[in-house]
């Protein structure tokens, strides 16, 4: 049996699925127009690590692909200096 509601596909179609609580549609580093990300910056750099401590992915954070590269960088140098967690448990 073809019966379909129109109304229903259309509650589908605009329920949007949200992946995350909060995702800035702009690089929060070309907004300040930062060249480079310093590694002691740990309040910074923890805006960008989630719980397990990972990095956040630029689909999360909408950091531009530049700083992110440069921003990756940074957080592994805190963790190498212990500013910054490799995980946690
Ligand atoms: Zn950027």
């Amino acid at each position: 049996m073809k019966k379909r509601n129109s109304q229903d596909a259309k509650a589908k179609a605009k329920k949007k699925k949200s992946y995350g609580a909060k995702r800035p549609k702009f690089c929060k580093f070309c907004v300040e127009r930062l060249n480079t990300i310093d590694y002691k910056d740990v309040k910074t750099l923890s805006s960008f690590t989630p719980e397990r401590g990972k990095v956040m992915p630029r689909r999360t954070s909408g950091v531009c692909a530049r700083h992110q590269r440069t921003l990756v960088v940074a957080i592994k140098r805190a963790r190498n200096i212990a500013l910054l967690p490799f995980t946690t448990d």
